[in-house]
C-alpha cells in the first residue's frame, strides 16, 4: 500500500501481531520491535507500507 499523505499510522506486524505506530513519511526503514520485519520502506520521501494498516490517525 502506498501512503502519500504525512499522516501516523497504526498498522499490525504480520507475523507477530504487535501493533504500532508509525509515520506515513517515514526516511528510514521502519522494523516491528518485537520480531524485526520490515513494516514500512522509504521511497521517493514517502513510505511504502509493508503490513497490515489498521487505523489512520489524523
Ligand atoms: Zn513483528
Amino acid at each position: 500500500m502506498d501512503v502519500t499523505r504525512s499522516k501516523f499510522l497504526k498498522v499490525k506486524c504480520n507475523d507477530c501481531q504487535n501493533e504500532q505506530i508509525i509515520f506515513g513519511n517515514a526516511t528510514t526503514r521502519v522494523d516491528c520491535t518485537v520480531c524485526g520485519r520490515t513494516l514500512a520502506e522509504p521511497s521517493g520521501g514517502k513510505a511504502i507500507i509493508k503490513t497490515q494498516i489498521l487505523e489512520v490517525l489524523d
